[in-house]
């Protein structure tokens, strides 16, 4: 960032907790701090001990347990939780999860108003941002809506101890790629530039040590806190080609989401390395390397991560379809977005190449 460029930075009111150990007390203080009495809990079915327990330290204060969040919040359990939220008479809402569970508290938040407490179990980062998401008919549709910015965060690295390797280091990564994009974002700013550099370096130096040892919680704390600053980076900024890549390969060939992105990434990357030279200055900082494309891709694949969409399931004849519908709607990005360097992003990814940086 010089300082000859302008730049806009909006605060929303969101109140982080990072308490090791603690959240299900945790929870209960913050529904006080909001006023709050009547809390419908909800969560997916793996989270269902983690959110019970939650529940059962709001004692009086819950207004019940709804264990029906799915990826992608299908329209019709959204319409289903909401109807429930209505008749507990519920005044708020406790979403405990990844970011399908924190997807159906922002559901909720979205038709009703409630405000929403957010106590993550994965790295995706929704729980830093107002970006709401529902599926209908197999189509996703997302906006922004500051209702379903959760008013309160509970960080706890002990809920991710669970979270099984293949899944932490792939949502670690699906992390990193918000801090990445937020670095050339249209509208970065010299604060997400720091949180990005800075969420980067924490969660890349996090995830090799986690791996080796699933249970060392020092690390577990560091690819969380690495978590919350790459979500804040998320919601504070517009993403680009990366994850419109990403968002056609999810929503119309149902490509798994924190494992999309981790393929993706260094492609994405290697395109528009050439257009962002502060963006790639500060990541060579932050991974220590001279080539972050490679870099990320090596953090990845030796860690045991897919390395290709045709692992990921994606068929040949997929990707001049997803190339155009990237090229037909693209988000803002660095580089231009032309169907010709689309589809050499994706054929790059689809063979899961070295990722080379070319203007
Ligand atoms: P997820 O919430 O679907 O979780 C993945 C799997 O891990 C699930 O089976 C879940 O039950 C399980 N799980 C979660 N935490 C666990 C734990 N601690 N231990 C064991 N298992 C655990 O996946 P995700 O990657 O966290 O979130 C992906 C969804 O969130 C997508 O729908 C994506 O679009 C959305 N998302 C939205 C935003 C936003 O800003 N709105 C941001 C990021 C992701």
């Amino acid at each position: 960032m010089t300082f000859s460029a302008d730049f806009v930075h909006e605060t929303r009111p969101v109140r982080v907790v990072f308490r090791p150990g603690a959240s299900v007390t945790a929870v209960p203080d913050e529904a006080r701090r909001l006023g709050l009495r009547r809390l419908l809990v909800v969560c997916g079915r793996r989270g269902e001990s983690v959110a019970r327990a939650v529940a059962e330290a709001l004692g009086d204060a819950c207004a019940g347990l709804h264990a029906e969040a799915r990826m992608h919040v299908p329209v019709e359990v959204a319409d289903r939780a909401v109807a429930v939220a209505r008749e507990a008479g519920a005044d708020g809402c406790v979403a405990v999860g990844g970011g399908s569970a924190i997807g159906l508290g922002k559901a909720i938040a979205l038709r009703t108003g409630l405000p929403l407490i957010a106590v993550p179990s994965t790295y995706a980062g929704s729980e830093m941002t107002p970006v709401w998401g529902l599926t209908e008919g197999g189509v996703k549709r997302t906006g922004r809506d500051p209702v379903v910015q959760p008013r309160s965060v509970v960080y706890d690295p002990e809920l991710t101890l669970s979270l099984p390797v293949p899944l932490s280091v792939t949502s670690g990564i699906n992390a990193l790629a918000h801090a990445v994009e937020a670095l050339y974002a249209p509208d970065t700013s010299p604060l997400v530039s720091l949180m990005a550099e800075e969420g980067i370096r924490a969660m890349a130096g996090a995830l090799p040590r986690l791996a080796a040892e699933p249970a060392d919680l020092d690390a577990r704390g560091r690819a969380l806190y690495g978590a919350w600053l790459c979500g804040a980076c998320l919601g504070a900024t517009t993403m680009g080609l990366h994850h419109k890549l990403c968002h056609v390969l999810g929503g119309t060939f149902g490509l798994p989401h924190a494992e999309t992105h981790t393929v993706m990434l260094p492609y994405a990357l290697a395109y528009n390395a050439p257009a962002v030279p502060q963006a790639m200055a500060a990541l060579h900082r932050a991974l220590d390397t001279r080539d972050a494309p490679r870099a990320l891709r090596d953090l990845s694949v030796h860690l045991g991560a897919p390395r290709s969409l045709a692992e990921l399931g994606l068929k040949e004849g997929d990707l001049t379809v997803a190339a155009e519908q990237v090229t037909g709607r693209p988000y803002a990005n660095p580089r231009p977005v032309t169907a010709e360097a689309v589809l050499g992003v994706l054929r790059a990814a689809y063979a899961g190449r070295e990722p080379s940086v070319s203007s």
